[in-house]
């Protein structure tokens, strides 16, 4: 990494003599208080090859991912206006707002579980963000201007023609992926017809779609273009978490100071058959490690920070400075790894680092009964849940024959994937029920509003409300029982009963 300034301003410090002065800076940020924007040095390698296939397959998935449909639902729909949400196929009505929140809390719970043991490996390997910085709109400024030391200078220079070139080739291209994006992001919300009935209408017709489509397409050419690793650093909620989540245990980027320290450049280290040795030349030189101070490490990290001086909270796991010191370390014949994959502890106790530690178990125990209790409702809930609400606004209405009516409204909501031939009966008081609509099959993932009457005699009134109890039959198996109140005249208000009429 390459900075506007001068380098970085911050130290090189030796974690073995536990200063910490560097984390009094912030690497993008310069004494003065300005952006020091950030050039890492094109990364190449094992982990970074396997860091692009694994991208190739995530982006493959996020893009295609609002046309997929599992039953003729989305894979993934998250509509808030409507009170939407589709997980893999399965709609959460609002009705199962308990579960949405049980699985939102397993879903924390196993995100803490998950840094507590392996650090930020999913902002390295799986964040949206990271996924489109580095394997799409970087790789994208690396083909257009450069490597690191190419795009500094092209920034240096005065407008000409191959800046004006460069600079607008790479900004429309930014600006096309952002739009993609956008769309993609709007059909996650509103689902993938409703933004194509956008997109085809047009801004006069579809002003509010439009508008959103415009601020989101601004907003993330503003991220990738300008804004970059500060999501990482300052904006996004689980970075800032980092310092709380993880601890001596767990896996990260680590550069192992005992084998690397003291670092010493290759000129001051004898060689022995052409091998770079950790042979001080001059005999009064403190010892040595195998880290030979060459900053490839620092010069690749996309947020500008020296993996040496520790674990730091703006390590985002990418892998660069791994690949970078693998490939000094193959060419001054030493062994890999000397950052790699470890934890402070394993570092320091030179073993291999441990897993499943007494908090590891104790948040694994925390997510396994939260995430069964969440399995146990998610698979026991009704497969038709079904709401009856009176009609507001409206009272009794008094029939002949000292009979009265209460008009009710019911939704049925199919959470199978199987169209549903649903019953209504009425446990208690006795008395019938007249459905207004025709429609009692409820196709699956669907709700269906019907509008039903229910007829009760005069004797079986208890009060100006009775309570009733319906049953909610399916192929003849009750699947769901639900009470609700039935408004009448008081006793003093009945009429003596009118007759019928004489045929
Ligand atoms: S220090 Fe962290 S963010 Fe920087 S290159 Fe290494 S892994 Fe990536
Ligand atoms: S790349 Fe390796 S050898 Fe070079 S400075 Fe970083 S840790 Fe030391």
């Amino acid at each position: 990494m390459s900075t506007d300034k001068n380098q970085t301003n911050q130290k090189t410090i030796n974690p073995i003599t536990e200063e910490e002065h560097y984390r009094d800076f912030v690497s993008t940020i310069t004494n003065d208080g300005k952006r020091n924007w950030i050039y890492p040095k094109k990364p190449s390698g094992r982990l970074y090859n396997l860091r692009t296939y694994v991208s190739w397959l995530l982006l493959g998935f996020l893009f295609a991912g609002p046309f997929i449909t599992i039953n003729g639902n989305p894979l993934l729909l998250m509509n808030i206006f409507e009170r939407t949400f589709v997980v893999f196929g399965v709609v959460f009505w609002p009705q199962d707002f308990y579960l949405f929140f049980l699985a939102m809390i397993s879903f924390i719970i196993f995100i803490v579980l998950f840094t507590a043991i392996w650090g930020r490996l999913f902002c390295g390997w799986a964040c949206p963000q990271t996924i489109f910085m580095e394997m799409l709109f970087r790789k994208i400024e690396y083909a257009i201007e450069g490597d690191a030391n190419q795009q500094k200078r092209l920034n240096a220079s005065p407008l000409n023609r191959e800046k004006f070139f460069k600079k607008t080739a790479k900004h429309s291209l930014f600006i096309i992926i952002s739009l993609a994006i956008a769309h993609t992001f709007m059909a996650y919300i509103i689902g993938k017809d409703e933004v194509l009935e956008i997109v085809m209408a047009g801004p006069a017709q579809q002003p509010v779609g439009f508008i959103a489509t415009m601020v989101f397409t601004a907003l993330f050419y503003g991220v990738f273009a300008r804004f970059r690793e500060q999501v990482c650093l300052v904006a996004c909620p689980y970075g800032r978490f980092q310092s709380v989540l993880v601890d001596n245990d767990s896996i990260a980027v680590t550069y192992d100071f005992e084998r690397g320290e003291g670092r010493a450049k290759v000129g001051e280290r004898k060689k022995v058959d052409g091998v770079v040795t950790n042979i001080p030349k001059k005999a009064d030189s403190a010892p040595m490690g195998d880290c030979i101070d060459c900053a490839q490490c620092v010069k690749v990290c996309p947020t500008g920070i020296d993996i040496r001086n520790g674990i730091q909270l703006e390590c985002i796991n990418c892998t660069a400075c791994i690949d970078a010191c693998n490939e000094v370390m193959d060419k001054i014949g030493k062994p890999r790894e000397l950052i790699t994959y470890t934890s402070y502890n394993a570092v320091v106790e030179k073993r291999e680092p441990k897993v499943f530690t007494t908090r590891v178990k104790a948040y694994l125990g925390v997510f396994t009964i939260l995430f069964s209790i969440f399995i146990y409702l998610f698979v026991t809930r009704p497969e038709v849940y079904t709401v009856i609400l009176r009609e507001p606004g409206m009272l009794y209405n008094e029939l002949p024959g000292d009979r009265y009516s209460n008009f009710y409204n019911a939704k049925f909501f199919n959470k199978t994937f199987q169209d549903k031939d649903v019953t209504l009966q009425l446990h208690y008081p006795e008395g019938e029920i007249l459905w207004l609509g025709n429609q009692t099959s409820v196709p699956g993932q669907q709700q269906v509003e019907n509008r039903i009457m229910v007829f009760l005699s005069g004797d079986n009134l208890t009060g100006t409300q009775t309570r009733m109890e319906f049953g909610v039959y399916y192929d003849g198996r009750l699947i769901q029982r639900l009470q609700t109140n039935f408004i009448g005249p008081s006793e003093s208000m009945r009429q003596a009963p009118v007759p019928a009429p004489q045929p």
